[in-house]
């Protein structure tokens, strides 16, 4: 057992009673399928990387000769270091796990050269973050002007402070490297003297920008070292706007960035367990639930381009190939695993497990070890991989971490309690009690685990099998005997006896399948079999940026998205769509002719995990309704002159746009562009047959807001109704239409413009 957790059960002793706690990661060993091939990948993959690369920023920060030049892509345009951070928490816990020794030289090495950095710098400061005096100056003076991704035009300077302290951290607490320990507290303290003029308004207007779980780590700080301003300082960092909603049980996440808020809560739950605050526990409680009951899919993960939808309003996530990204469940599973432990209650495993198999796994390439960022459920689409050498992208650096400590929770004991968590082939050696335990399974591809127990001498101590939310039928049995099952599902069932060298316990049960339906209650469900989300590979075509190259959107598909009315649909009685899979083998059913097997196996390929379900009237009106959207598109086309797709490169090409202060993007399903400036582009009005140009945007186009000229004069606006806007289009040939926004303010979103006949 490691120091921050003994102090940590010191701390806690008083409030609980035979408090549940964990196993280190030294004590627990992978021994087969895929979570130990994910973490020999990763292994692979950590090596890949270069250390004195990833130390350059921090070099370069502190005016010390780099010895290699620092990574490009994030890396190198604003987010410089982070990647260093986590690639200390990487390092340490895979060293714990698998004691591999190249890993704890590397650990070592970097945390010296960050002692020289901190030497360097001369008042405890060391950090990647480019011209990162200037900037701290300028927060120690109160010079504040924060936004969601950027605190005095640096891109969220204190999240990538907090993987340091994070890093830091856990090199001493898996690793037991002293030096980090070191270097930690003075970046603490210089922490602590760096925010000490700032008034608490002053402080809450620079957590405006993202930072991580800054106030977890203080409050670490206070567990390393007992100094009671730490513990002050984690409070003083607590982000109010986030936390009070949530003491009063509100839930106002609808369009927060997700990943900004998880961490704080992390924070918030370990600042209760140590100063007692049962209201922010209870926040931290209610963020969970809502997060993991209303906001989450199947497989776990939540949000879509990184924001928290409605809860009421799944379409987006849908829609968007930027689905859950993988940060949020890496923080999720560490929030679940504080308050299970916290709370004792094991119902917090069911989302752990559920998060665990579908979405951490699922996340990386299991041969060639790559990250997923986004996850989308948009039927027929794709997720894309990190490369050593690209990316250096958020994903990349909690993906780092994910695969390293999937040890951290199969097993858990307290004082004389032994509770098996999860069903991972693994054993655990329980170092205060010598006793070994190993677990045999093939689960999810066998509902069978099988547990063996070495003890030099009998001993008498409770084994707690976890029954799981989803099994039926659950048996236990001790050396072939049938046990009575006292337990139901979201608990545990108790075997107390003496137990002596060589006794096996087996655990038997079923899984069987079920549909799930998005929380929105839209009429989209997956296939899930106990805790494990299926999906069907559907096409290998157009797989565009599949490994990504090293661009600042490397971490997005490129390749089409396919129409979502061409999925393949449940159609009937709902009492039938689940009698329309037939099991093949190994957790595989077919669906027609599509083959659903766990959605951790799919890689390289389009998938189909959320179908839409239908009564045969439904699905006859959408086809109708189709039908008709489809003649009306047809008409339309057939009074066209000529038309551009405002975002879409090639039309916005061959009309040759132009414009100043403009983006684009691409949102319900369409492309559009806007600007605070001007945009134009040319049409063709062959024959002069065109007698309309109709403009169509994805917000409301309000006349006073934008003005519209057509070869140099002001165009006469026939009619303003909503998001179209109808011109007279000109008499000549050869049409430049320009759109220019009044007052500098941002236009509506243009999608279309159409030269129209009638
Ligand atoms: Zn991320």
């Amino acid at each position: 057992m490691n120091t921050l957790r003994i102090i940590t059960l010191l701390l806690l002793s008083v409030s609980a009673l035979a408090q549940m706690q964990l196993f280190s990661l030294q004590e627990v060993k992978l021994t087969g399928g895929p979570f130990k091939n994910a973490q020999d990948v990763d292994l692979k993959y950590i090596l890949a990387l270069k250390p004195d690369k990833l130390l350059a920023p921090y070099l370069i920060d502190a005016g010390l000769p780099v010895k290699a030049p620092r990574y490009g892509n994030w890396e190198s345009s604003g987010l410089d270091g982070h990647i260093g951070g986590h690639y200390l928490s990487a390092l340490a816990m895979m060293y714990a796990s698998t004691g591999n020794a190249e890993l704890k030289k590397r650990l070592d090495y970097m945390v010296d050269q960050l002692a020289h950095c901190q030497a360097k710098n001369g008042n405890g400061y060391v950090g990647g973050i480019p011209q990162g005096k200037v900037f701290w100056e300028r927060i120690h003076k109160g010079d504040i002007d924060g936004s969601s991704f950027g605190l005095n035009n640096t891109w969220v300077p204190l999240y990538n402070i907090h993987k340091l302290f994070a890093g830091l951290r856990d090199a001493y607490e898996y690793a037991g490297n002293k030096q980090a320990k070191q270097v930690l507290v003075g970046l603490g303290d210089w922490f602590t003297e760096l925010i000490k003029p700032l008034s608490d308004e002053q402080i809450q207007q620079v957590l405006r920008t993202e930072h991580g779980g800054i106030n977890e780590t203080f409050a670490d700080l206070y567990i390393l070292t007992k100094d009671k301003k730490y513990l002050e300082t984690a409070q003083r960092i607590s982000h109010r706007a986030i936390l009070n909603p949530l003491i009063d049980k509100q839930d106002k996440l609808t369009g927060l960035h997700a990943n900004t808020q998880i961490p704080k809560v992390i924070g918030f739950e370990k600042i209760a367990t140590l100063t007692g605050k049962t209201d922010w526990s209870e926040a931290a409680m209610y963020f969970w639930q809502n997060v993991s009951q209303t906001r989450s899919v199947a497989f776990g993960g939540n949000s879509v381009r990184e924001h928290f939808n409605p809860a009421t309003d799944f379409s987006q996530v849908l829609q968007s190939n930027q689905g859950p990204e993988t940060c949020n469940s890496f923080n999720m599973l560490r929030l679940s695993k504080a308050l299970f432990l916290d709370k004792n209650d094991v119902s917090y495993l069911d989302f752990y497990e559920r998060s665990l198999y579908n979405h951490i796994l699922s996340s990386q390439h299991p041969e060639k070890g790559g990250f997923v960022y986004f996850t989308p459920i948009r039927p027929n689409h794709y997720r894309l991989y990190s490369q050593p050498e690209t990316s250096m992208w958020c994903c990349v650096g909690s993906g780092l971490e994910n695969h390293t400590k999937y040890g951290e929770l199969i097993y858990s004991h307290s004082a004389n309690d032994l509770f098996v968590n999860l069903f991972i082939p693994s054993t655990v050696n329980w170092t205060a009690k010598q006793i070994k335990l190993t677990q045999r399974t093939e689960f999810p591809y066998q509902n069978e685990s099988e547990l063996v127990v070495e003890t030099p001498k009998p001993q008498k101590f409770s084994v707690h099998i976890r029954y799981p939310k989803w099994a039926e039928n659950l048996h236990v049995l001790v050396n072939g005997k049938v046990q009575p099952v006292d337990g139901k599902p979201a608990s545990y069932v108790a075997i107390n006896r003496t137990w002596k060298q060589g006794d096996k316990v087996t655990v038997r049960f079923k899984t069987s399948t079920h549909l799930e339906y998005l929380p929105d209650g839209s009429n989209w469900a997956a296939f899930v079999n106990g805790p494990i989300v299926l999906a069907a590979k559907t096409s290998t075509d157009d797989l565009k940026g599949l490994f990504a190259d090293d661009s600042r959107m490397g971490h997005e598909t490129k390749g089409k998205l396919y129409p979502i009315t061409n999925a393949y649909a449940l159609v009937g009685d709902p009492a039938t769509y689940l009698s329309q899979i037939k099991p093949i083998n190994k957790l595989r059913f077919s669906l027609d002719s599509l083959t659903l097997q766990p959605f951790y196996e799919v890689h390289d390929a389009r998938y189909q995990m959320y179908f839409q379900t239908f009564s045969k009237e439904a699905f006859n009106e959408q086809k109708a309704r189709l039908k008709q959207q489809e003649a009306e598109a047809l008409a339309l086309d057939a009074s066209t002159v000529d038309k551009v797709n405002c975002g879409e490169q090639q039309p916005e090409v061959d009309h040759d746009y132009k414009g100043e202060k403009s983006d684009s993007g691409y949102d319900d399903e369409r492309f559009w562009r806007r600007t605070r400036s001007f945009i134009a582009y040319q049409l063709q009005n062959k024959n002069r047959a065109g007698k309309y140009i109709d403009i169509r945007a994805l917000d409301t186009i309000k006349p006073e807001q934008v003005s519209f000229v057509i070869n140099d004069k002001p165009a006469e606006v026939l009619s303003a109704n909503g998001k179209t806007i109808r011109l007279n289009a000109s008499d000549d040939e050869v049409v430049r239409l320009k759109i220019v926004a009044v007052n500098g303010a941002n236009t509506p979103r243009f999608n279309q413009i159409r030269i129209l006949t009638h």
